[in-house]
């Protein structure tokens, strides 16, 4: 990688002068077409990325302060008013072309999504996949979902009503680590097509994917300063808070709840996206050969670190022991690796904190009689935050992990006797994100996802089935979240409904005020009689 040189102005800057030059994986240089991107005045530091492959230092880029997010969303806010006039035809054009880009491109996104989180390939391309089949439904589907809706009015024919979708203004959104292009674009991609303008606040770790982001939405044609990004952690995400029109929150039910309670203090709309622990249920009828390779994948995809990740499997007892003898020889034929590639199955955590925090929870079961049936040890021989993926068997409920969401490649085993206890036992949690159900009978497992209190179920499949079904809405029940991303939901919840009524008949005599005008109780009872009528047509 080439070297940046002091003295070169930002660039200079952003050398950090405890490292010498050449020290970073991107040098600032090599990364400034993106970070240039970055909304910032230069005045509230540098921050470090690291490699999670190796823990090497990734890149530097400079952060922004309130004062430069307050900047962000003034200009997003003059951006947004040429765009809300802009024909929806050319708006949804703008996402089809990032859609068809994003796919030619993807080897580019592939190696920064991997270099900043330390997924494995398979799980980076999730996130293309995700972005592309997003662009391509709000494409197609977007204007019908904000068309004008005509709907009865007070006084038949002589009332007129339209029900009308407006932008919100600037979205504000905030998104975590562990899924760095779809997550941005989840929220940016129905926002803009509504007319929104975007101002998004990436986790630092993974900046420079936002920016990329960026830099494709601007080749894909979008104009200036409506999708701008502001660099920095809780206190420029709370910056945002203050400014925007809508907030659009991913991450921990801990800061979603902060972010809930200024939001509603401001009296601006907010969709929540938080955590979860995810339970599968393995019914006494599943053909166990071909559920296991899906069970893998829905406790292990990106370690773990996917929010609809299972981290907890209800097993009937009569199969319990046929299931884990194959579920585990499985886990352990999983490969971890570090390379740019699809040679590995599972990568790194994403950090040193993601890493404690999973040693903590397993720890800790352990401590408390769990036993490991596969994994339980950090893997420091393929890279610094490598963890093994781990079954734990016996985890009591005073556990940690029995309860707070692990977020990591770990899944407890839970025993049942019959689909009752199978449902009380996955409602058994504050969090209702996603859960899955396996049984060959399709009905009967319709049947249970009724009576789970989760925002999607997925039948013979972990999370994919819902994740990718663009049409259909995701979020979470209890303390999940609130609102939907995806589908109608998901562009409803950044547009305001505006009802315009008009009333017609008044150079006619048929106006309102011409009933009025009849005096005493007669409007009343004209009124009454007309209601009466009504009612028995069944109008509406
Ligand atoms: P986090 O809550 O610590 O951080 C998320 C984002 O919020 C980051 O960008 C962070 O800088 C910002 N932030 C922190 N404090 C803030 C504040 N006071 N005001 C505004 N912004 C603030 O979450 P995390 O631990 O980094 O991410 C993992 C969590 O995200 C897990 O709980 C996971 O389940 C959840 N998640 C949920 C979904 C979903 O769709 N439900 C998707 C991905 C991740």
């Amino acid at each position: 990688m080439s070297t940046a040189h002091e003295g070169d102005g930002a660039l200079g800057e952003l050398l950090d002068p405890e490292l010498p030059a050449a020290t970073y994986v991107l040098e600032p240089d090599v990364v400034e077409p993106l970070t240039r991107r970055i909304v910032t005045s230069h005045t509230a530091g540098t921050h470090r990325s690291t490699l999670p492959f190796t823990g090497a230092p990734l890149a530097a880029f400079p952060l922004s302060s309130p004062d430069d997010v307050a900047n962000a969303v003034g200009r997003a806010r003059r951006a947004q008013e040429g765009w809300a006039r802009t024909p929806l035809r050319e708006r949804t054009a703008v996402l089809d072309r990032l859609g068809v880009l994003v796919l030619e491109r993807q080897s580019e996104i592939l190696d920064l999504i991997q270099m900043e989180s330390g997924k494995a390939r398979r799980s980076a391309f999730e996130e293309v996949a995700d972005v592309a089949i997003a662009c391509r439904h709000y494409a197609v589907r977007g204007p019908g979902y904000l068309a004008d809706r005509r709907v009865p009015g007070l006084l038949p024919v002589l009332t007129g009503v339209r029900v009308h979708r407006r932008p919100v203004g600037v979205v504000g959104a905030i998104v975590p680590w562990n899924y760095p292009l779809s997550l941005v674009l989840s929220e940016a991609v129905p926002a803009l097509v509504a007319g929104n303008a975007v101002v998004l606040k990436p986790d630092p770790q993974t900046t420079l994917s936002a920016l990329w982001v960026a830099e494709l939405l601007q080749d894909a044609g979008l104009p200036e300063d409506l999708f701008l990004v502001v660099a920095g952690g809780g206190d420029i995400g709370a910056a945002l808070v203050e400014h925007v029109d809508h907030i659009a929150f991913t991450g921990s039910t801990a800061t979603g709840r902060k972010v809930a309670a200024r939001a509603g203090e401001r009296l601006i709309g907010t969709t929540l996206e938080l955590g979860g622990k995810n339970p599968l249920y393995v019914a006494a009828d599943t053909d166990l050969d071909s559920a296991v390779p899906g069970v893998v994948r829905a406790c292990f995809s990106n370690s773990g670190q996917l929010c609809m990740s299972i981290e907890r499997l209800v097993l009937h007892e009569r199969i319990a022991d046929a299931f884990l003898e194959r579920f585990t020889a499985a886990v352990r034929d999983l490969t971890l690796g570090t390379g740019l590639d699809y040679t590995a199955d599972v990568g790194s955590l994403v950090s040193a904190a993601q890493l404690e925090r999973v040693t903590r929870h397993v720890d800790d079961a352990l401590a408390q009689g769990a036993r490991a049936l596969v994994g339980g040890v950090h893997r420091s021989d393929v890279g610094p935050y490598f963890y093994a993926p781990t079954v734990l068997d016996d985890v009591p409920s005073s556990a940690l992990c029995a309860r707070e969401e692990t977020f990591g490649p770990v899944v407890s085993v839970t025993r049942v006797a019959s689909d009752d206890e199978a449902v009380r036992v996955m409602n058994d949690t504050e969090f209702g994100l996603n859960a899955s159900i396996w049984s060959v009978d399709v009905a009967r497992a319709r049947r249970l996802a009724a009576r789970v209190e989760s925002g999607t179920v997925v039948i013979n499949d972990g999370y994919a089935s819902a994740w990718g079904s663009a049409a259909a809405p995701m979020g979470g029940f209890k303390a999940s979240g609130q609102g939907r991303r995806h589908g109608r939901e998901g562009i409803e919840a950044v547009t305001e409904v505006q009802t315009v009524a008009v009333q017609r008949g008044a150079r006619l005599g048929a106006s309102l005020d011409t009933l009025y005008a009849l005096g005493g109780d007669t409007p009343s009872r004209v009124f009454s009689t007309a209601l009466g009528v009504m009612r028995k047509l069944r109008l509406p």
